[in-house]
């Protein structure tokens, strides 16, 4: 009778332990689930994207504080293979610390001592690059009943064991021959994991979706622009398309892009009402005109949509810039608090969206509580707060001529995530003040596959005055905002030397840490903003940071490494740097571990002696600030992506046509352009950077050392 007893027991404890070897639900790797992330909100964990279900990046560690924070240093480190933008946030469950990299790469190191477990490539193609308006970035995993989920670049959502790293399942959400991107990080609610994607900029029709945790089986659809084919989809979003969304669309313009609409990044969840929030982004093309006649809200186009996760059956939707014309999207952080307003318990959602206003609704309703500029910004006067609508300038929608103004595509705020602090109640916003000409594309037709906004980016192009470059960089602005929600202003501003800085942490330790375009990483006082620690990172930083603890030790832990659309496509306004590989830095006191010095890019000088060109240098002009521009920076100014002006390519009509027309760099992320021009067009852009080299002042910065790492 005992013997039986004890083999029972023993049955039971080896199947126990298969069971935990398997990483699969009920194990204990990585054993994630709503119940935990909710308790999360009170522990210091960090379980999710943005720590909690709300969102609010706080965490309620506090050995880490004002007082000490002076004695932080370095933990650990480890330095990735490869140097483009690293805007993932990491996720840390039972002392295993998972991240992301460009390129949808994951890691997973023992979150004490940064000893790498497993790393996992998807292995995307490297002219997916190009498909990537905003850079190869990926946001981060979820992690949910041992795995972990990974959205990739071409549009695979991935599976992974979260013990091994091997994959379990992978499904492809995107249809392969449209530009769609994924760069956001999944989220996972009641076993079903949301997933949306990219490529308003290019001409896709945005969604989100939810698969089973299990078997990546969709298990809903929403999407956020009615089908151009006027049919029903077979998905959530039919019956409110129907009855709400369909009517607001007019024209043919919309119908073959898809019309836009990309759910790229923010979501968050309340599971006390059971609803999910999602951001919605921008119209393709931007211009509403070209999109839509100049008619018409087009919904969903920049909404806060509230879901039903179960279903994903529509609740509400809140549109923060109805007939949306300047890539307003309102993809930007979505944060929800419970707060008093006025006297009176709210239940709010926050979101500080690109068009600048800082909103604050009701979410259980979505009706407008409050919403006032959290910059200085010339399109609209303010929000009618009988109707929630903007009060528009006039000619801010550029019918007939340019209109230069605040704030530009990039945005008064893009992803960069903000933190909230419940003691002070306030909002820490990564802010930034940027100006842009949006000039009507008067000729615009739709180009497959290629940018579609229909906004002429000729009128952006550098003037050729220096002192007219001097105040350009001079209006453009890098901001933290501590920014009170109820009174609707800031309680102080910190001024950067940059714009595009990094997301923010905030902690019961009363500290917010952010990163910065100059390659610092900083803490600085919650109630006040003084600065009380920082350190040189020799690199950009533009994600956020997070916090957790192990064995009653505190550690904050930020990705390092520059890029992004800032980066991009603003690289006069930004520090002259070269591209360093990405860096996971972990911080505790009294850390002394050290960074080894980053292997500086030799300065490699270009003889352009001698090199003509038979192209047309005015015509390779208007086609390098159609085609070139967003990556390589306005007058071929690049600094991040390859300096044009001092590429040795530049040497031979020859080596130039292979890259541009041959795609030889495709591997690298540098796809061939022979849909957009061919040899005559290659060899006319050829003379104009030719002339911009030869004019070109600015010192040479070439590739690194031995080459830059594979398809970076
Ligand atoms: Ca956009």
């Amino acid at each position: 009778m005992k013997s039986l007893k004890l083999a029972a027991m023993l049955a039971a404890t080896l199947a126990l332990a298969a069971c935990n070897q398997g990483g699969g639900g009920g194990g204990k790797v990585a054993n994630v689930d709503g119940a935990r992330i909710i308790a999360a909100k009170s522990n210091g964990e960090w379980l999710s994207y943005g720590r909690t279900y709300d969102e609010q990046r706080f965490s309620p560690l506090d050995k880490i504080n004002a007082g000490n924070v002076g004695q932080l240093g370095l933990a650990w480190m480890y330095e990735f293979d490869t140097d483009r933008g690293q805007e993932a946030t990491p996720v840390m469950v039972d002392g295993v610390l998972y991240t992301t990299t460009a390129w949808s790469k994951v890691f997973a190191f023992d979150a004490k001592t940064g000893a790498l477990k497993w790393s996992y490539d998807p292995k995307v193609e490297g002219k997916k690059g190009f498909d990537a308006c905003c850079d190869v970035v990926n946001r981060g995993v979820a992690v949910w009943k041992g795995k972990v989920y990974v959205g990739a670049l071409d549009g695979r959502l991935i599976a992974l064991d979260a013990a091994t790293g091997k994959e379990a399942w992978s499904v492809q959400t995107t249809d392969t021959s449209r530009p769609y991107t994924i760069t956001g990080a999944p989220r996972v609610i009641k076993d079903k994991v949301l997933i949306g994607n990219g490529g308003g900029e290019y001409g896709v029709r945005g969604y989100l979706s939810a698969y089973d945790v299990n078997d990546g089986k969709l298990i809903w659809r929403f999407y956020t622009t009615p089908n151009p084919n006027g049919q029903p989809d077979n998905a959530a979003s039919d019956k409110v398309m129907k009855e709400k969304g369909a009517a607001t669309w007019f024209g043919e313009g919309w119908k073959a892009t898809g019309g836009g609409g990309t759910v790229w990044d923010s979501m968050a969840y309340d599971p006390d009402l059971d609803i999910l929030y999602v951001g919605v982004g921008n119209g393709t093309p931007w211009n509403h005109i070209k999109r839509s006649d100049g008619k018409g809200d087009n919904l969903f186009l920049s909404s806060i949509l509230a879901l039903k996760p179960d279903t994903g059956e529509y609740v509400w939707h809140y549109q923060t810039t109805p007939g949306e014309s300047w890539d307003y999207t309102a993809t930007q952080h979505i944060m929800l608090a419970d707060m008093n307003v006025g006297g009176t318990p709210r239940k709010v959602l926050m979101q500080a969206p690109k068009n600048g206003f800082f909103y604050v609704l009701d979410r259980t309703n979505g009706q407008l509580i409050s919403a006032k500029p959290y910059v200085p910004i010339t399109w609209a006067k303010g929000v009618d707060p009988a109707t929630g609508r903007p009060i528009e300038n006039p000619g801010v929608r550029y019918e007939n001529a340019p209109s230069l103004q605040v704030p530009a595509p990039f945005g008064a705020h893009n992803w960069h995530p903000m933190a909230f602090n419940p003691k002070e109640n306030l909002v820490y916003i990564p802010a930034q003040i940027i100006p842009f000409a949006y000039t009507p594309d008067k000729g615009y037709t739709y180009r497959p596959g290629g940018w579609n906004v229909g906004t002429d980016f000729l009128a952006n192009a550098l003037p050729s005055d220096k002192a007219q470059i001097a105040a350009v960089k001079a209006m453009v602005k890098g901001q933290l905002i501590a920014w009170d929600p109820v009174a609707q202003k800031a309680r102080f501003t910190i001024e950067h030397p940059y714009f595009w800085n990094a997301g923010i942490l905030s902690t019961a330790g009363g500290l917010i840490f952010q990163g910065a375009a100059q390659g610092e990483f900083a803490a600085y006082s919650a109630a006040d903003g003084k600065k009380l620690w920082s350190y040189k990172t020799d690199n950009g930083v533009i994600a956020a940071p997070m916090t957790y603890e192990i064995d009653g030790e505190q550690y904050v832990a930020q990705m390092v490494g520059y890029g992004g659309a800032g980066a991009l496509s603003a690289p006069f306004v930004l520090p002259d740097r070269p591209r360093l590989p990405g860096r996971l830095m972990v911080f505790k006191l009294g850390g002394t571990a050290k960074a080894p010095d980053y292997v500086r890019p030799e300065v490699v000088p270009i003889d352009l002696t001698g090199v003509t060109s038979t192209g047309d240098a005015k015509r390779g002009f208007a086609l390098f600030h159609q085609n070139c521009q967003v990556c390589h920076g306005p007058n071929a100014s690049g600094a991040f992506l390859p300096d044009l002006r001092r590429s040795q390519m530049l040497l031979s009509a020859e080596n130039w046509k292979s890259v541009l027309i041959d795609g030889a760099l495709a591997p690298r992320g540098m796809a061939s352009f022979s849909r957009f021009f061919d040899a005559k067009g290659a060899e006319d852009l050829r003379a104009y950077v030719l002339s911009e080299a030869k004019g070109a002042a600015a010192p040479a910065v070439a590739p690194a050392k031995g080459g830059p790492p594979p398809k970076s």
